[in-house]
């Protein structure tokens, strides 16, 4: 009997990249095949993510589209997993026609069952306890050189303005037993650069495992060459955590800090635990002890009460400090967290305004601190054929930055150095010379 097909298209953060992957493994075990072709699909699954407004809206309307296949196709499944699954799922089933299943964050062992529900339309209902790790499932990947590897799910910080917690539930650490035979095994399997992923990995603890310990331990094993991480908590960035930073050669010289403001007032009703005095001292800390560490983050603008004062402090921060790179995001209010009840919510248009300032200042910065690129050597890891060009390839720097360089496609999966001679927007041009 021909498998049943299944696709599956992610949106969101590299958390639901990798709950994808289990995902695939999931059903894949269970009989299904994966496509990535939806018009080969028997069954198509968006992978959601809720963190602003905006997010959830783009997999709404693509539910909808998407819904449109159904006339040529009518055993065609529709279904919504993760965060906006998580949060409305009932009644995102109640209102889009299409959609035919949902589930939520920590139900994907049961999407084989919710699936066969489904096809008899009878609908499962959500899960609101969170105490699942997907231990023992290895992602099936799509990529076949970079690796997310998850080592903790949900979040306890509540921060005033964020829907995470309330999505992913509390925190839990994965047994380190279990995460270094993931990693061993993903590096055996050709998965040289390995990517961390947590909501705040410096909170990481498993019986005496910390996080610090946890670094240590990764860097020992043998199959991998590269060791990454995200995302990393400013109020819990510990001294232990940079010294392993600094002595472990496989651990790459970059750090994703989310800074959020630079406004104490703003910090402080985001209740984020920390000052912008700390997170400088934390900047100084790192760039001391590592000396050509790129650091990147995450700003905020347009929180409520933020008044110009406010702003400014955070762009005059995001230009002394000099981000390799800033995600910038402008508050959107998510429903049930503390911050959508505050006073003085702002108006969108200055909240517009304020975003485009902070996106123009990061576009010189960032191409000012890759033009200093311009000239150097640099170890590349090549990860793909350029989108641009298919006699080119791109990879990625040991401090996460882009390089495209002339080379065969079969040194993808490979280190080779290349020199730098050019820098557009954060991508770096280069030449390769020496394999
Ligand atoms: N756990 C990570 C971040 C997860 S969300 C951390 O603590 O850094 C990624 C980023 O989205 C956040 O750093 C924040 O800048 C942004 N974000 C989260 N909620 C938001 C909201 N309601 N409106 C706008 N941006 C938001
Ligand atoms: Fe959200 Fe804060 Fe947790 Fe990050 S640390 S996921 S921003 S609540």
């Amino acid at each position: 009997m021909q498998r049943e097909k299944f696709s599956i298209i992610t949106y969101g953060c590299q958390m639901n990249v990798a709950d994808s992957e289990v995902v695939v493994r999931i059903l894949t075990k269970a009989g299904y095949e994966f496509t990535e072709n939806l018009n080969d699909s028997d069954i198509i699954i968006f992978n959601s993510c809720t963190v602003r407004q905006h997010a959830e809206d783009r997999v709404v309307g693509r539910i909808t589209q998407e819904g449109s296949r159904k006339k040529a196709k009518h055993n065609l499944l529709i279904g919504l997993i993760g965060c906006v699954a998580q949060r409305i799922g009932n009644e995102l089933l109640n209102k889009i026609d299409s959609l035919d299943f949902v589930a939520g964050t920590d139900q994907y062992r049961n999407l084989p069952e919710i699936i066969e529900f489904a096809k008899l339309k009878n609908i499962s209902n959500l899960q609101e306890n969170y105490n699942e790790n997907y231990e023992d499932i290895y992602p099936l990947r799509k990529k076949n050189v970079n690796a997310f590897v998850t080592i903790m799910r949900g979040c306890n910080n509540f921060c005033s303005y964020c829907i995470v917690p309330y999505v992913r539930g509390k925190e839990r650490s994965r047994n380190f037993k279990a995460i270094l035979s993931e990693v061993e095994k993903a590096g055996k399997n050709g998965f040289k650069d390995i990517t961390l992923l947590g909501q705040n990995v410096n909170s990481y603890n498993f019986g005496k495992c910390n996080f610090a310990e946890l670094l240590k331990k990764i860097s020992k094993l043998s199959s991998i060459e590269r060791i990454r991480f995200v995302t990393s908590h400013p109020k819990d960035l510990s001294d232990e955590v940079i010294n392993v930073m600094a002595n472990e050669e496989k651990i790459c010289e970059h750090i994703h800090l989310p800074m959020q403001s630079g406004s104490d007032k703003i910090l402080q009703s985001m209740n984020r635990k920390y000052t912008k005095t700390h997170y400088l001292k934390l900047v100084d800390k790192l760039r001391n002890s590592i000396p050509d560490i790129a650091i990147t983050t995450d700003v905020m603008c347009g929180f409520p009460d933020e008044t110009e004062k406010d702003f400014l402090e955070t762009y005059d921060l995001m230009k002394k400090i000099k981000f390799d790179y800033t995600f910038t995001f402008k508050y959107s209010p998510r429903n049930g967290t503390a911050a959508e009840k505050f006073d003085n919510q702002i108006d969108e248009k200055i909240r517009l305004e304020r975003l485009q300032k902070l996106i123009n200042l990061q576009e010189k910065i960032t191409l000012q601190k890759y033009k200093e690129q311009i000239g150097k050597s640099v170890k590349v890891y090549v990860e793909n054929i350029s989108k641009k060009d298919e006699n080119e390839v791109s990879g990625r720097t040991c401090d996460n930055k882009i390089v495209v360089f002339s080379a065969d496609k079969n040194l993808i999966g490979k280190f080779v150095k290349v020199k730098i001679y050019d820098a557009i927007g954060w991508t770096l041009k280069g030449k390769i010379y020496k394999r």
